[in-house]
């Protein structure tokens, strides 16, 4: 099967919870590598053009402030079917409707402050990666 590439981010109330730890392990125990990984403080800018196909919603607003509200994890997730796998393991956008055991059951807040986010397709994934990664700071397994 083939090896996929993700962009996760662990959103600032995942972080301000101390639940990076918690997150990173699981994603490990799921057998899924991380292959970069940085902690940052996304400018107004770098929120907006990441969500930039939710311009028009009416969220977009209070979900740019939520992202810019305090530091957030960038990761490169590596491994088969890594972008769906993702996805499965985060659970529902909305936690009310995220099944048990689902990081998005566990971590969230609310259904803006859903603790993580996953890239929802292979070309999302290629895009989000490049944004917030160059290509010689994503590891090589050896
Ligand atoms: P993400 O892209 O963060 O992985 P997702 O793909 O599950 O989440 P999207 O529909 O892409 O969900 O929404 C992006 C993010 O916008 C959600 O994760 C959530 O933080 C926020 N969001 C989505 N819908 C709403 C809403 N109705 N009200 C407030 N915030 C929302
Ligand atoms: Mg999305």
């Amino acid at each position: 099967m083939k090896v996929e590439q993700t962009l996760s981010i662990i959103k600032p109330n995942a972080v301000s919870d101390n639940n990076i730890g918690n997150i990173i392990a699981r994603f490990e125990q799921e057998g899924l590598r991380v292959a970069a990984l940085k902690m940052v403080n996304l400018s107004k800018e770098k929120a907006e053009g990441f969500y930039i196909e939710h311009r028009e919603r009416p969220f977009f607003g209070s979900l740019v402030s939520f992202m810019t509200s305090g530091p957030v994890m960038l990761m490169v997730l590596e491994g088969e079917r890594a972008v769906d796998r993702n996805r499965e393991i985060m659970g529902a956008t909305n936690p009310a409707d995220a099944e048990e055991g689902t990081l998005r059951k566990l971590y969230a807040k609310s259904l803006e402050a859903n603790a993580v986010h996953g890239s929802d397709s292979l070309t999302s994934a290629d895009r989000e990666v490049s944004y917030f990664f160059e290509k010689s700071d994503v590891t090589d397994r050896f």
